[in-house]
Parts: structure tokens; C-alpha cells; sequence
């Protein structure tokens, strides 16, 4: 079992260890601000940090006997902390990564849910495993990218999945998903909702290929290879040309906090987006299948004057509108306030509903 580097050590002796029966070590009352892509200030009840399943047994066991909830947290890239949690927050560290199973040209793979995404995508590649190249540098961890079916410059998660593999919080219980189960759809799946916090995914098991098979269609990774000549792109220019796209395109957290993608692109039907195409003709307009149309949240976010503004201490982003910044805010409300204001001028000049992207955690019922 190897522990990520990626992942977090105590830089001090936990306050409180919790021996006996209990060998792993959990802290009571510590923050989560190191743990939170946005650096907002919130406490956990009690934190924890598991290496393998008999680890993660002895947490779920503990947080049961003190009656806490459980609640899984990667690398905290898809989350607004607005207070403080009254659960027991686990993070997984283990990077395990085997084939279990093999036929032609199609190798499936187990990866243990604390293994960083990013790294994942350099193993496979290096392995001569394809498929997840246009996913390089999505930030978070393996058992984080079933719950929203991660996805970027044309390919979603739920193309490689063959099962979700975990336990099921109340009791303990092993559980496993087919793809089919997952429910998988844009931004979206079971875990978000049917499982929604009673399942913390163990594993993932994934299928790949031997062949080299890129995905080409997104038109901005086309022009990028376009851009660096290259002819016949092989996974590794992808692998390339998409983690440069990303460096470019995207603030990076731990120079400015934020958490990617704040709203999701909606999806209308194609006579409203006939209609609002009238009306603003520079709307970019994507099909999908079942006749449906995604529009870009960042051009509406855009068009009504939010882009590069600062309130307080948080921000949108000057270079992408989509992307919220905390410039120096402890307060994950203030945030959220922001994000309250640009789903109303948003849903008031062009009577679309923007919805958010990440989890929010700590606000009172
Ligand atoms: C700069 C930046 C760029 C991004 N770009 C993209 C992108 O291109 N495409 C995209 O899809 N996303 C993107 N994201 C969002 C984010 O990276 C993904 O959603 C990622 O999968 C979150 O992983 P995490 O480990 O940080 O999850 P966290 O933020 O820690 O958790 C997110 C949710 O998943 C739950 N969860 C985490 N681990 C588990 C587990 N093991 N079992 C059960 N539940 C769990 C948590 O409880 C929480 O509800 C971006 C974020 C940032 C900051």
C-alpha cells in the first residue's frame, strides 16, 4: 500500500489519539483550510486520515460509536466549506493501482480512491494504458471523479468505467456499482443523488486501452495541436497539448483559491436555444444528444458584466468567468452570496437557472 506524497501528514501530534480498539489516529476540532481548494476557513468535528480498508473500517467503526456522520474528502477541489462540519471528515491516502483483467487490447484496472487524479493519468500513460489523456490535470482524487463524472475537452469519466467499488456508510458494507448503476450523465450521477452521502467509494475500476485511441473532437484541443504542428497526434501530444491548454486557461488554487468550474453549462431544449440565439446572436450553442443544447455559463456569466468584478474578499476570475476566486475571504458565505448574485442578474436578463457545480458543506439546515 503506498501512501500518495500528495497527501497530508500531520505536522504535529494529534490532540487527541484514539487508542484502544482504535488504531488509527483521529483529531478532534481541526481545520480544514489546508484541505480546500478555495483555502476557506472551517472546522471539522473530527479528521482523519486512512492508508487501507482495515483503516478506513476502524474510522467508519469510531464515527458510529460517536454517533458523527462520515464525510469523504479528496483533495477538497470540489467543495465550499461555509462553516463548520459536524461529522467525522475522512481522507483517503492510499495510491494502489493493479490490472485485473486483460482480453485483446482492453486492460482493466483497480485504482484505490485516494490516488490523485493527475497522477493517474501519468501512470496509465507511461504504462501504454489510453484513454484518459484529454483528462490530464483535473485536480482531486480517484474516488472523487465517479461523483460528478468528471469530465474536460470532449471525454467524461463514465467512458471508462466498468464498477465503483465501496462501502456503504451506515452499515459497513461492501458495495459495488456496474457503469450502468453509477447513473452517470453530464456533471452528474447516483452518488449525487439516490446515494447522495450514504456511500464512500474504496475503489474504481476502470477500462482502458492498449491501442492508442485519442479523442479529437473538442475543437479547442484541435486547434491547440494544430497550433504545435502536429500531424498525426499520438496520446502523448494530447497528454500535452491538453495540460498546456489547462495551465493557460485556468488559475491555479494555490495562487488564487477557487474550484474550477463554479456553475454547470446548462442544457436547454433546442427551441429556447433557437430563440435566445434570436435574441443574442453570439451565443454559442453546443448539441447534445436527445436534440438538447449546452450553453456556455461563462458567456452568460460574461454578458452580465460579472467577469473580472470583485466583492469583498472573492472574485471572478478576469481571465474566465466561470471561475470564482477567493482573493483573502475566510468565509465560504461570502462566496456563496457572490454566487447568489450572478445566479440573479443571470436568471433575470436571460431567465436561465445556473446551477452550482461544487458541494456546499457547513450551512445550517
Ligand atoms: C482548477 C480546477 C479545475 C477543475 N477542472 C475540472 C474539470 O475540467 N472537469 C471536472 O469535471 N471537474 C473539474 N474540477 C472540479 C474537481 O477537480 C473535480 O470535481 C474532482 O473530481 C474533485 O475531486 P476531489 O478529490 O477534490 O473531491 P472533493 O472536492 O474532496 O469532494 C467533492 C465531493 O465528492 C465527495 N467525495 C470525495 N471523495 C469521495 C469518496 N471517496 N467517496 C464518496 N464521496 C467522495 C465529497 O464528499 C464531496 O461531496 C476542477 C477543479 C479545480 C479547482
Amino acid at each position: 500500500m503506498k501512501a500518495s506524497p500528495g497527501c497530508w501528514t500531520w505536522s504535529r501530534p494529534p490532540a487527541r489519539v484514539c487508542c484502544g480498539r482504535y488504531a488509527v489516529q483521529i483529531r478532534r476540532a481541526e481545520s480544514l483550510k489546508p484541505f480546500n481548494t478555495l483555502s476557506l476557513q472551517a472546522s471539522a468535528a473530527a479528521l482523519v486520515r486512512v492508508s487501507n480498508d482495515q483503516e478506513l473500517a476502524q474510522a467508519m467503526d469510531w464515527s458510529r460509536s460517536q454517533g458523527l456522520p462520515v464525510l469523504p474528502l479528496g483533495e477538497g477541489s470540489n467543495v465550499v466549506l461555509a462553516g463548520d462540519l459536524d461529522a467525522l471528515v475522512v481522507r483517503q491516502c492510499n495510491e494502489d493501482l493493479k490490472v485485473v483483467a486483460e482480453e485483446n487490447d482492453r486492460v482493466t484496472l483497480r485504482i484505490s480512491a485516494g490516488h490523485d487524479w493527475h497522477r493517474l493519468v501519468m501512470r496509465t500513460l507511461e504504462a501504454g494504458f489510453y484513454g484518459l489523456e484529454n483528462l490530464a490535470l483535473i485536480p482531486g482524487t480517484v474516488g472523487a471523479a465517479p461523483i460528478q463524472n468528471i469530465g474536460a475537452y470532449g471525454v467524461e469519466f463514465e467512458r471508462f468505467v466498468v464498477a465503483v467499488q465501496g462501502l456503504e456508510m451506515r452499515t459497513g458494507e461492501h458495495l459495488m456499482l456496474t457503469a450502468a448503476e453509477c447513473a452517470f450523465a453530464y456533471r452528474d450521477s447516483v452518488f449525487k443523488g439516490e446515494l447522495r452521502d450514504r456511500v464512500i467509494i474504496t475503489a474504481v475500476d476502470i477500462q482502458l486501452s492498449r491501442r492508442p485511441q485519442s479523442d479529437l473532437d473538442y475543437p479547442a484541443l484541435r486547434d491547440e495541436l494544430a497550433r504545435r504542428r502536429v500531424a498525426n497526434p499520438q496520446p502523448e501530444d494530447v497528454f500535452a497539448a491538453v495540460v498546456d491548454l489547462r495551465k493557460r486557461r485556468l488559475p491555479d488554487p494555490d495562487k488564487e483559491p477557487n474550484a474550477g468550474s463554479f456553475f454547470k453549462n446548462p442544457v436547454i431544449s433546442a427551441e429556447r436555444a433557437q430563440a435566445m440565439r434570436t435574441r443574442w446572436p453570439g451565443l454559442p450553442c453546443f448539441a447534445q444528444a436527445g436534440g438538447r443544447v449546452k450553453i456556455p455559463a461563462a458567456w452568460l456569466i460574461e454578458q452580465a458584466g460579472w467577469k473580472g468584478r470583485r466583492v469583498g474578499g472573492v472574485g471572478v476570475h478576469p481571465g474566465h468567468a466561470l471561475v470564482l476566486v477567493n482573493h483573502g475571504s475566510d468565509s465560504g458565505k461570502e462566496l456563496l452570496a457572490l454566487a447568489a448574485s450572478i445566479r440573479e442578474s443571470v436568471s433575470r436578463q436571460f431567465e436561465v437557472t445556473l446551477e452550482m457545480e461544487p458541494r456546499v458543506y457547513g450551512l445550517q439546515a
